[in-house]
């Protein structure tokens, strides 16, 4: 379960380091590309066209990937935006609040699996090990 909150976690990192990667690699190879359609390099200009193309597609793809990298799924965006009720005095606080602003309170949420009290910001459940979503 440790290892799966690793995995995406890490996934994102990955998808950023490849776009990155494949964005660099992309653009070098554009850039040299283009240089040989300017100069007249003994190279045929079917295989400049292609180089410079497949590197302006594979910068594309990589700036892509770094987008998804970045993104937030649409599950964390909503879990960012609802209101947090205070478990102790029902009051509804902003999002992303730590604390209740009518009690003062740390503000907590349930597992759905086992019913282990956890932090706002836990993904996954430290007693049993499910994902944690929405607790409503
Ligand atoms: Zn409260
Ligand atoms: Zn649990």
């Amino acid at each position: 379960m440790a290892e799966e909150k690793k995995k995406s976690g890490g996934g994102k990192a990955f998808l950023r380091g490849f776009g990155l990667f494949a964005t660099i690699t992309g653009i070098i190879l554009a850039a040299v590309g283009l240089a040989l359609l300017m100069t007249d390099a003994e190279v045929e200009s079917n295989i400049k066209y292609a180089l410079a193309i497949a590197g302006l597609a594979l910068a594309f793809i990589g700036a892509v990937f770094v987008l998804c990298g970045i993104k937030k799924s649409k599950a964390e965006k909503e879990e960012e935006q609802k209101p947090i009720e205070c478990m102790y005095c029902g009051e509804s606080n902003p999002p992303m609040s730590k604390y209740c602003r009518k009690c003062g309170k740390a503000l907590v949420k349930k597992c759905v699996n086992c019913g282990a009290v956890l932090d706002m910001d836990a993904k996954y459940c430290n007693t049993c090990g499910v994902r944690v979503r929405k607790d409503s």
